[in-house]
């Protein structure tokens, strides 16, 4: 009998300090925001996206980008990354002290419009001077494509479409792509049927899942990406990260609900769930919310409940 084979380890990035920060209305202030990364970065993560160089009045919430990585700075057993959506932003993000910065365009035109305001093909014209600055700065760039596997706008995103916008990150030496299910459309089987050809297409790409459980199927689709083989992933804690076409939607995939899943599968994470658990709490009481997570209401599995007293058989 065959066992299901999985990778014996991956990487989490932690994005709530990204991807949850930007969807919370109320200013969360700078020296929050940094105490916020310090608990984090206590939980044995390797991996965070700290924050997006976006215009200040397009994201209000991050426009204390560059405070907020200089504020982290002697973290440094910690990979930050940013997300940069033009030259400006990754120069920016340079210079507060940024290594890794993340690409971002959308794979249909209609939520690159309403997005950013840009076609596809117009974003990939405007990655060549961004990676250009990023090799004189000896800064590593990785690749990402919203709304990979559905649109909210167009519906079910073809692998040809994916496979061509991987195929020109490829051409431009990027060599890391995260797909993104923005708004939580993908589905297991095709999750496993895409990176099936994704993986075998582009064999020197390494891929990573950006996963929102807007319709509850995110685990899921880790769980396929996984046997797939892929070992990086994003998650965000307490589930934190919105989604703007279904207000009051569930976020992100909770990290310590992944983290949690991939630990009892005998998937090697690096990270400490009970911490995460207490992140998770702290994040929810301050900003009076979480994002969907399991582990905030069920505890972990390790967590057992007393055995109920009197449990004899009774005779009947
Ligand atoms: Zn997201």
């Amino acid at each position: 009998m065959s066992k299901m084979i999985l990778p014996s380890k991956v990487t989490i990035c932690e994005v709530a300090p990204r991807d949850g920060f930007q969807a919370e209305k109320e200013w969360i202030p700078t020296e929050e925001k940094i105490k916020i990364v310090r608990s984090l970065a206590n939980t044995g993560v390797q991996s965070m996206e700290i924050t997006s160089f976006v215009h200040p009045k397009a994201i209000p919430q991050l426009r204390d980008a560059a405070e907020v990585v200089q504020g982290v700075q002697d973290l440094t057993n910690i990979k930050f990354r940013a997300l940069v959506p033009n030259v400006k932003g990754a120069e920016r993000a340079i210079d507060a002290g940024i290594t890794k910065l993340k690409l971002m365009l959308s794979a249909t035109d209609s939520h690159s419009l309403s997005n950013a305001n840009r076609l596809v093909e117009d974003a990939q014209n405007g990655f060549a001077p961004i990676i250009e600055l990023a090799e004189k700065s000896n800064v590593t760039v990785g690749g990402s494509i919203s709304v990979a596997f559905g649109c909210p706008y167009e519906g079910k995103v073809s692998v040809e479409r994916l496979s061509s916008i991987v195929d020109r990150y490829n051409q431009m030496g990027v060599s890391e792509v995260s797909l993104a299910d923005t708004t939580g459309m993908a589905n297991p089987k095709q999750v496993y049927d895409y990176l099936g050809e994704l993986t075998e297409a582009f064999p020197n790409i390494a891929f990573s899942m950006h996963l929102h459980n807007t319709r509850g199927m995110a685990l899921a689709n880790a769980v396929a990406a996984l046997q797939r083989g892929v070992t990086l992933f994003d998650s965000s804690i307490a589930g934190l990260g919105g989604c703007p076409y279904a207000p009051g939607a569930s976020g992100n995939i909770a990290t310590e609900d992944l983290v949690h899943a991939f630990e009892e599968m005998g998937v090697d994470t690096g990270m400490d769930v009970d911490r995460l658990i207490d992140v998770a709490k702290e994040m929810k009481e301050y900003l009076g919310h979480d994002g969907g997570s399991h582990l905030l209401q069920a505890g972990p599995c390790s967590a057992l409940s007393p055995k109920p007293k009197g449990q004899e058989k009774v005779e009947a």
